[in-house]
């Protein structure tokens, strides 16, 4: 009788930069898929999760959370980046930098003294950065913190040797999907709907609360239009322009760039 051997699991890891861990709480929060999914993957690195995993091991699939903001954040980074194949990263602080990257807006040498005083200058910090600003990624799955179903749709598509289904359409379009009432139209309140990458099926404006922008911009995201919607609506822009970058720089739309 002849032996059969099943394919290998893929290997994954799930390591953790500087951020909330919020994305990784997610991971954990699948809980009804977390026994099927130990079947399908070797998950050999998640710190949060455990300690007793294999850290230096070369993985099939990474994902990655959180923003660069010390130097060994991006020592970590490096080396999952060298010893990954497949590398994701995984939430708004890993794709764009999030709210750990407001402090482009800011002299942050003048933050850190005023946080820590003298003794910041010891500190190992450096200006936030997204992993993408850092190292190569194959994939993003956004979100502050990430959507469950879409994480997992994700990993179903990975582990068949596709890529995860790209998000492109704006949180408005949920919006109308779902015929909530649109409050800066209605209300002339700043909602960041229209540049913010859908994904999360309008979760906000339903409940009558503007998006912040939380899973970071659209691929089309037009920050002229959106910031002449709203100067429409009487909203002072700077105020709006503050808001829409809360998570993310928004690239200026190519209607912007000079002939
Ligand atoms: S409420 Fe916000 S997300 Fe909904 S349609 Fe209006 S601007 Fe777009
Ligand atoms: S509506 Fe906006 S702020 Fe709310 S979860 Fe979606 S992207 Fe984030």
């Amino acid at each position: 009788m002849t032996a059969t051997h099943s394919a290998p699991k893929p290997i994954v890891g799930i390591v953790g930069l500087t951020g909330c861990a919020g994305d990784q709480l997610v991971v954990l929060n699948c809980e009804r898929e977390l026994l099927d999914l130990a079947q399908l993957v070797d998950l050999r690195e998640f710190p949060m999760a455990s300690s007793n995993g294999a850290e230096g091991v070369a993985l099939d699939i990474a994902f990655v959370e959180g923003a660069v903001v010390s130097q060994r954040d991006e020592d970590v980074l490096h080396g999952v980046r060298e010893r990954a194949r497949t590398l994701v990263a995984l939430g708004t602080c890993a794709a764009w930098g999030g709210v750990a990257a407001l402090d482009r807006l800011f002299d942050r040498d003048q933050l850190v003294r005023d946080v820590y005083g003298d003794a910041g200058a010891a500190f190992d910090t450096r200006p936030a950065r997204s992993v993408r600003d850092v190292v190569a990624v194959e994939y993003v799955i956004p979100g502050c913190p990430i959507e469950r179903d879409e994480l997992l749709q994700a990993i179903a598509h990975l582990l068949q040797g596709n890529p995860p289904l790209p998000r492109d359409v704006p949180v408005c379009a949920e919006c109308r999907m779902r015929e909530s009432n649109c409050l800066l139209m209605e209300r002339g309140v700043i909602c960041c709907g229209p540049v913010t990458v859908g994904g999360c099926n309008a979760r906000c404006p339903a409940v009558g609360t503007p998006c912040i922008g939380c899973r970071g911009p659209s691929p089309d995201a037009n920050l002229p239009a959106a910031l002449a919607a709203f100067a429409e609506q009487g909203i002072i822009q700077d105020e709006a322009r503050r808001r829409l970058e809360l998570f993310a720089a928004i690239p200026i739309s190519r209607t912007e760039e000079p002939a």
